[in-house]
């Protein structure tokens, strides 16, 4: 984990010990490797060690854990065995990783008890600790209700309320709970409201519980957004699975989470990743708590190196090996993708995310790139010669892999056997082995069927004026040319003036462009050697008849 890379270019260089907080949890920052501040922990922890209520839009994995819980622990009275903390979820997984947070930053004070209380997990353990006067409560809003109902969670003594990922936990359906928890609350306490975004509901939130908030934004920096690289690789619907295992097969990643749109998709795609050999698991809603978190654990282990996940399972997963993020299916709002994509180039690490879209799709991808502020940069699919390289590669590694195995000696024996008695060379039983591991599926990908795939245009072309002559040119949709740019070539470049240019139809990866008939020589000469979007025309004729 480089702490290095969490900080701003122009932020303070001014390591913790500027905040004043306590001995021991400076102890902790460094027994934990952090040096400086990242932005949000600089911009937050004086102002919430003020005890001021706080709205603040950060990304997951930029700090923001840090930055409430080093107050909160400072202005812990650790005597007082009761709930002086609560910090809601929207999910588990981030309610145990944020009581891991917790407990991490605390470990010096004497003392305090950490919590962790949600869903789907047996009530005896939380009551207990409960009991045992736990200062820190993380919880998602279901249980910390039921609890604060049956009278076993009392919220009295409470110091700080922290919302985590506010924008998620509306999005999640749980405005009632958490304002009915809000309610509940001590008027005295702090209100601490963290949001990767800020839609509406969470605005309507804070202005209903935060007094005279300090609000505190911090922008996605250059170096975050370049710390993950945003791609984008149309494709058709019928081609999605294939599109998927090309790019997993050809792109170096540690680990993978590919997210899906239904329960049903995820263990569609992780079977078919399985039979490609993909050590992969499937996560959704439906997966009991326990196995969740040993997904999550084979994962950060390297015993799993896909997981193909819903939104809502995959909330919270904090996994640096995680450095590429698959959008297998677009997300249905830019929410919800600035939340997938964080799961990669955590901790300030390198992360790539891809988006899979259907030409239908589009608007969707447009929607996504304005609320992202930036385009995503439009990826080939690899072709059949660098799918198979990586696939035999890929292949030999699994067969050096297996070859610690208990039983390898036995079988060892068993080709021995098989060779003598059928006189058959052990490189033909070896080939045989291999087919009973690939099963039916065809290991090499043809070139005759191009994996590049090939979309539909955007919209039919018009007919030709009588007085035109349609070129084509080799820039389309996918190197995101517009009108405006060919128009501006042609006449900058060509000296042809805007009138002339007839009509332009923009396709996938290539354009058309009406032109007058009978263009001098010399002219579409320099057509010909013209860029545009940096990519060149190589503009030719086409043979279409005018109307
Ligand atoms: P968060 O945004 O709270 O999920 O944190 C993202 C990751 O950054 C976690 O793995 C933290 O342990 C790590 N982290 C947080 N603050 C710092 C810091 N100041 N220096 C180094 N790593 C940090």
């Amino acid at each position: 984990m480089t702490s290095d890379s969490l900080l701003s270019a122009g932020s303070p260089a001014a390591g913790f010990d500027c905040f004043g907080l306590r001995d021991e949890l400076l102890q902790a920052l460094v027994a934990s490797g952090y040096r400086q501040p990242s932005p949000v922990q600089t911009q937050t922890i004086p102002l919430l060690l003020q005890r001021r209520d706080l709205i603040a839009q950060a990304q997951t994995g930029t700090g923001k854990t840090a930055a409430f819980a080093l107050p909160c622990l400072h202005n812990l009275d650790a005597q007082q065995r009761c709930c002086q903390v609560l910090v809601l979820t929207p999910t588990r997984e981030l309610a145990l990783q944020v009581a891991k947070s917790f407990a991490r930053y605390g470990a010096q004070l004497p003392q305090v008890r950490v919590l962790p209380i949600y869903g789907g997990s047996d009530f005896r353990p939380q009551i207990q600790g409960l009991r045992r006067g736990a200062q820190v409560v993380v919880g998602t809003p279901g249980r910390v209700m039921d609890h604060m109902r049956q009278g076993t969670l009392s919220l009295d003594g409470l110091r700080g309320l922290v919302l985590d990922e506010a924008d998620e936990m509306l999005r999640m359906g749980f405005i009632d709970d958490v304002t009915w928890i809000m309610e509940r609350t001590p008027t005295e306490r702090q209100l601490m409201l963290f949001s990767a975004t800020m839609p509406p509901e969470v605005r309507q939130l804070s202005g209903r519980f935060l007094r005279d908030p300090a609000e505190v934004t911090i922008a996605t920096s250059k170096a975050d957004t370049q710390r993950i690289r945003q791609q984008l690789l149309m494709v058709h619907a019928s081609q999605k699975l294939r599109a998927l295992v090309q790019v997993l097969d050809t792109e170096a990643s540690e680990a993978t989470m590919v997210f899906v749109r239904t329960k049903q998709a995820t263990v569609e795609v992780s079977s078919a990743l399985d039979g490609h050999g993909y050590r992969c698991a499937a996560l959704n809603g439906d997966v009991v708590q326990s196995q969740r978190e040993q997904v999550i654990e084979r994962l950060r282990s390297g015993r799993v190196d896909v997981v193909v996940a819903t939104d809502v399972a995959a909330r919270g997963i904090d996994v640096e090996r995680i450095t590429m993020v698959i959008n297998y299916d677009v997300p249905l709002d830019a929410e919800a993708y600035v939340h997938r994509i964080g799961r990669t180039g955590r901790a300030g690490r390198q992360g790539r995310a891809l988006l899979l879209a259907t030409p239908r799709e589009r608007r969707l991808v447009q929607a996504i790139e304005r609320a992202n502020g930036q385009q995503l940069e439009v990826m080939d699919a690899p072709d059949a010669d660098t799918v198979n390289r990586h696939r035999r590669q890929r292949f030999k590694e699994r067969i050096l892999g297996a070859l610690d195995g208990a039983d390898v000696p036995v079988f060892e024996q068993l080709v021995q056997e098989l060779s003598a008695e059928k006189c058959l060379p052990v490189e033909h039983i070896a080939a045989a082995l291999a087919q009973l591991v690939q099963g039916a599926k065809p290991f090499a990908c043809s070139a005759e069927e191009p994996p590049v795939l090939r979309l539909n245009p955007r919209r039919q072309s018009r007919p030709l004026a009588a007085h035109m002559e349609r070129y084509r040119i080799e820039v389309g949709w996918k190197h995101r040319v517009k009108p405006s740019n060919i128009v501006g070539a042609l006449a900058n470049q060509a000296g042809i003036r805007g009138q002339s240019i007839g009509r332009i139809h923009i396709f996938d990866e290539h354009s058309t462009v009406d032109l007058p008939k009978d263009l001098p020589e010399d002219l579409f000469a320099t057509l010909r050697n013209m860029r545009v979007v940096s990519k060149p025309l190589r503009i030719r004729k086409l043979e279409v008849s005018a109307v």
